[in-house]
């Protein structure tokens, strides 16, 4: 998998985002999803997968509703190092905008059965354009799948599977924003520490 087409759109000069490189993240494959309001609001849901970060867009961000079917746009392969990017884009810049973290976490590859199976066999899931896994977030949690629409490479659903964290209740990504970013939880602490003195 090549960053090739992430470090194309990008002049590392003008952006404080990552130059793309491969890289292990840790014995665990991690995700991150990062609200990124750019000329529109999005949301980036990214796993970890054979030294990158597989990327879909998703216009109207996740929910832990198994109604809601999100629409989701695969983009292209992200360094392992832009899961814990927040900040900037300059304006001029591709993607320019406001982007923080909105969840980040670990997740477990798993097949139809939800029996947990290697990243090969998921990388060969997510080539005939249908995986499932399983989320250890702050805000996602439980079972979900993101399913290729068939149209074309690119259009996915990412769906919320029936289990104990689902809800019925209408989910708006929105209403999560902010108090999870990174910058955020690192500001609290910050707090945290000075009120124990
Ligand atoms: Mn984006």
């Amino acid at each position: 998998m090549s960053l090739a087409k992430y470090n194309s759109k990008r002049h590392f000069g003008d952006t404080p985002e990552p130059a793309g490189k491969k890289g292990l993240a840790g014995a665990k494959l991690t995700f991150v999803v990062q609200r990124h309001h750019a000329s529109h609001l999005h949301y980036d849901f990214r796993l970890e997968l054979n030294g990158t970060l597989k990327s879909w867009a998703v216009p109207k961000g996740p929910s832990l509703n198994p109604k809601d079917k999100r629409l989701a746009m695969m983009v292209e392969d992200h360094p392992i190092d832009y899961a814990t990017f927040e900040g900037d884009i300059p304006a001029g810049n591709y993607g320019a905008g406001h982007v923080d973290v909105w969840d980040h976490g670990t997740y477990e590859p798993i097949d139809e059965d939800a029996n947990v199976i290697s990243p090969k066999e998921f990388a060969q899931h997510l080539h005939a354009g249908n995986i499932k896994f399983r989320m250890h977030g702050k805000l996602l949690k439980g079972d979900f799948a993101l399913v290729n629409m068939k149209k074309d490479e690119k259009t996915w659903l990412l769906i919320k599977h029936h289990d104990k964290y689902a809800t019925d209740e209408d989910y708006t990504s929105e209403d999560y924003a902010k108090k999870s970013s990174l910058a955020y939880t690192a500001e609290r602490n910050k707090d945290k520490v000075v009120k124990k003195k």
